[in-house]
């Protein structure tokens, strides 16, 4: 009995040990990280694209 967690990468598929020796998981490397991160946020920036409201600004800081 293992008791190896492993997980596949999102990005790539490929089997990364859950643990110490893989720092970008549940990516496989942190080329598979940033692609992923990238296109999160991409789908972000198209959003908020969507629905800005720069002048509904209320968070002005005191001067
Ligand atoms: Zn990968």
């Amino acid at each position: 009995m293992s008791e190896v967690l492993t997980v596949e990468c999102p990005t790539c598929d490929n089997t990364v040990v859950w643990g110490e020796i893989s720092p970008h998981r549940p990516f496989c490397s942190k080329r598979c990280q940033l692609i992923d991160l990238g296109e999160w946020a991409s789908e972000e920036k198209r959003i908020a694209s969507q629905s800005d409201s720069p002048e509904n600004d209320n968070w002005s800081e005191e001067p």
